[in-house]
């Protein structure tokens, strides 16, 4: 398995009012508005995997666990699933199947069009078989695809299997609709897979997300934590005592859907 370790700008040189801007967005925040959290490339329990983990117990918030089912042994899930303790706070979900690309040209994708349906629809199929053999009653039926996008094909085949619901990255759901009543939870900010390389740009784009999100009615946090340094979870502890404190935010759990 190949995962990206790279650190993003911002959290190289972080802000010193980063926490007082963010905590003054969510202060626009409408009484309702709806937050959700997102993390990827989960399968290996590292210690960057047990500190996020633990933050969200801290906070008592949800987090939605995108699991890549090719990188998931029975031993790595006794693990993870000793560290997620008795909170019921994690909704373990389908990450794709290997992570890998089979797009030709353009845009990575691991569920694009550069496959059969047929090739697809077996592989979502295998890493769900494996999830729930491993996982039992802990899997959940959502699915999130690698690189946030698939294309119609993939969504025929998810209401096929029957998983209820998908999480892509806003915008998807105009280039690529779903089929039926498959909801889209889609995600809007990107903490730490950012490519800008200037830190002030990044910052300045990451709190933009934030307050873009907001006006939607739904912020929608995605995270990479083999991607984290001690200033990104730093951000990440302050983010969720914000949203916390905020008792009039929704907190999304996509398991009460
Ligand atoms: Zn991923």
């Amino acid at each position: 398995m190949i995962v990206k370790t790279t650190i993003s700008s911002l959290w190289l040189a972080p802000a010193p009012d980063a926490e007082e801007r963010l905590a003054a967005i969510f202060d626009t925040a409408p009484g309702g508005t709806e937050i959700f959290f997102r993390a990827d490339d989960v399968a290996v329990p590292g210690d960057n995997c047990r500190e996020m983990m633990k933050l969200f117990r801290k906070h008592q918030v949800p987090l939605h666990m995108a699991v890549t089912p090719a990188w998931l042994t029975k031993s790595r899930w006794t693990t993870l699933s000793k560290w997620s303790g008795n909170d019921d706070l994690f909704c373990w979900h389908q990450h794709g199947w290997r992570h890998v690309n089979h797009q030709k040209t353009g845009k990575k994708g691991e569920f694009g069009t550069d496959r059969t349906k047929a090739a697809k629809k077996a592989d979502i199929a295998k890493g769900r078989a494996k999830l729930e053999a491993i996982m039992n009653d802990d899997f959940h039926p959502f699915f999130t695809p690698p690189w946030n996008r698939f294309d119609i094909e993939t969504g025929e085949a998810l209401t096929e299997l029957g998983f209820k619901a998908v999480s892509r990255s806003d915008g998807e759901m105009k280039k690529v609709p779903l089929p039926g009543k498959l909801p889209d939870i889609f995600i809007n900010v990107d903490l730490h897979t950012r490519t800008e390389t200037n830190p002030v740009e990044g910052w300045n784009a990451l709190l933009g997300e934030f307050e873009a999100a907001i006006k939607t009615g739904r912020i929608g946090v995605m995270l990479h934590h083999q991607r984290m340094n001690g200033a990104a979870f730093k951000f990440l502890d302050t983010c969720l005592l914000v949203a916390t404190n905020r008792s009039d935010l929704q907190k999304v759990c996509f398991k009460s859907l």
